[in-house]
């Protein structure tokens, strides 16, 4: 098959007879534009898609459920579109599988490589968002993992976590009975607020929940907070953390986004529920899910605001079924726990599947919504950035990663059938092609041989979507954000910077005995059992000295390797002006 610039080419040479040297300079000069600086006219998009994920789903829940005449919406997705399982890679924590799965490089390459650096200024590459806005096209962003802090896009971006600062003393809450209750015996986070908490609970039946509440922490300027409290007993409640509300803390982008959004919801806008880690507290199970789907329901109802607007891209990650799976999974698979409570078996034997049910529903609004619009069609994919598993150790009530995750793609084109097994590095080149954009030739990922057969249309290219400029560190994340991780379950131990700090100080001592140096592996990292697949392998550490343009790895995607039409070394200037994308010439596969 000719491609369109052998054709351009040969329509040219026919009407240029007469005149060849001018024609020729002409040529260049067109070949030049058509095949070497074409990323403009490639990146005219060729379909809308909008991207849901769903943190830590996994078959082993949706196809029963599905078949039990359960989630609705997904198994419409799914009786329609493609689906397979979507593999997931150690070490399977969400922030750096997100980051794999929404750049097409795998985490080694992209920086993201566990807690420490699992933020975004730790990413070394562009995020398909930035690819996306950087031509101008709009893109909305809501609740990825590893997007705190909030990156500028052409639309909107609401940060998931880990985030610093979000809660003021805690990311778990506070179980207090009346007697601590009036004799003001809490933590710091509530002090100034008992007044408030007193009069708020005091009419509370058991069970209830107070609407959301405002909190003071005077001793910190400018912190405004809001909390809620749950009545867990006659004499007991539960008080979620106190969520910081102010603009002090920068969660979105634009900056005063959130704000806006809170103020339409009329709730605040909270960017992450409370922690699992406190599950070996007897209460937990009474108060967590409740807060989690609270919390949830916002963040959905946020992401639906802009669901009908005219996005070209629009990514929202539920987190709903993960935060829910770790403490409550093995209450829906007793079996797999044999010291497992059977009272508490039986009263949460649900909440796994109420969160998927809950993660369907919302799913459902979303795709409605942007159906109802009249912003044109649209591709719907979902994923899962890993599945779950009961937890190895049998003693730990609690789920586990399971590396095998989940793939939806729906919309105009697809066909429905089962899938081969995809990779979460596949996802980005997959979204490009879907969108009529080149893959980037450096990506670790390819398309879904599915979604091209689909849509017939050629696999286009181009070196890279790196400009060289990429920020992009290995400074460990901050205290704050250190604390909510080891609140949510994920870490324990010192916060990677105080133990920084204490080792130069260790090493500054006059003979002061340093016990060898502390290998970044062997510092607070994840917990091996909660938050890593079985097969997890030790932390990869980043390395500082690796460029942000990786080196294009020739044995990449076997059986589909992609000569190169243009002469390497065609520089373009970026649509930002910022430097180098070399153009591939498009082709067939
Ligand atoms: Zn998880």
């Amino acid at each position: 098959m000719m491609s369109t610039i052998e054709r351009g080419r040969m329509r040219f040479e026919r009407t240029c007879s007469g005149i060849r040297m001018v024609c020729l300079a002409v040529l260049l000069v067109t070949a030049g534009i058509v095949s070497g600086c074409a990323s403009r006219e490639d990146s005219v998009p060729k379909g809308r898609v909008m991207v849901l994920g769903i943190d830590g789903g996994t078959w082993n829940v949706i196809e029963p459920m599905m078949a039990a005449g359960q989630l609705p919406h997904i198994k419409k997705l799914y009786d329609e579109g493609l689906h397979g399982i979507l593999q997931s890679r150690p070490p399977i924590l969400s922030p750096v599988v997100w980051t794999t799965i929404f750049t097409g490089f795998k985490s080694d390459t992209h920086g993201v490589t566990d807690w420490k650096t699992s933020q975004s200024t730790n990413r070394r590459v562009s995020a398909i968002w930035g690819i996306y806005s950087e031509r101008k096209l709009k893109t909305d962003v809501f609740n990825v993992p590893g997007t705190w802090p909030p990156e500028p896009v052409e639309g909107v971006m609401l940060s998931g976590f880990p985030l610093s600062g979000s809660t003021y003393a805690g990311n778990t809450g506070e179980v207090l009975t009346s007697e601590q209750l009036d004799a003001g015996r809490t933590t710091a986070a509530y002090r100034d607020s008992l007044d408030e908490i007193r009069s708020r609970t005091a009419r509370l039946e058991t069970g209830q929940w107070t609407p959301w509440f405002p909190g003071k922490v005077p001793s910190r300027a400018g912190f405004v907070g809001a909390m809620r409290a749950m009545r867990l007993a006659p004499d007991k409640i539960y008080l979620t953390p106190l969520y910081r509300t102010d603009d002090g803390i920068v969660v979105s982008e634009p900056r005063d986004l959130r704000g806006k959004i809170s103020e339409r919801l009329r709730e605040p806008y909270i960017p992450e529920g409370p922690g699992w880690s406190r599950w070996a507290e007897p209460d937990t199970a009474d108060f967590l899910y409740a807060h989690l789907k609270q919390v949830f329901d916002i963040q959905s109802r946020a992401a639906l605001e802009y669901a009908g607007t005219d996005w070209g891209l629009f990514l929202y990650v539920m987190t709903l079924v993960d935060r829910v799976s770790h403490p409550y999974w093995a209450y829906s698979h007793p079996d797999d726990y044999p010291d497992l409570d059977r009272d508490k078996a039986e009263r949460y034997e649900s909440a796994v599947a109420d969160a998927y049910r809950a993660s369907d529903e919302a799913l459902g609004k979303i795709i409605e919504r942007a159906q109802s619009s009249s912003n044109g069609a649209f591709s719907v994919v979902v994923v899962s950035d890993h599945g779950f598993a009961s937890s190895r150790d049998k003693t730990k009530a609690i789920g586990a990663h399971d590396p095998d995750g989940i793939y939806l793609v729906w919309g105009p084109g697809i066909k429905p059938e089962s899938g081969a097994r995809a990779f979460i590095e596949d996802v980005t080149p997959t979204l490009l092609y879907m969108m009529g954009m080149p893959i980037g030739d450096d990506m670790d990922g390819k398309p879904i041989a599915e979604v091209t057969a689909d849509l017939g249309r050629a696999v286009k290219t181009v070196d890279t979507y790196e400009h060289g400029d990429r920020r992009g560190n290995d400074r460990p994340v901050d205290d704050a954000t250190w604390e909510q991780l080891r609140g949510l379950g994920y870490v324990d131990g010192a916060p990677p910077r105080r133990e920084q700090q204490q080792l130069q100080q260790q090493q500054r001592q006059p003979g002061g005995r340093v016990q060898g140096r502390v290998a970044p592996d062997n510092k607070p990292g994840a917990r091996a059992q909660d938050g890593a697949a079985p097969d997890n392998k030790p932390v990869r550490q980043a390395k500082p000295d690796k460029p942000a343009n990786p080196a294009k790895r020739p044995d990449k995607a076997a059986g589909q390797s992609r000569p190169r039409v243009q002469p390497k070394g065609q520089q373009c200037r970026s649509p930002r002006g910022a430097g180098a994308a070399r153009i591939a010439g498009d082709q067939t596969r």
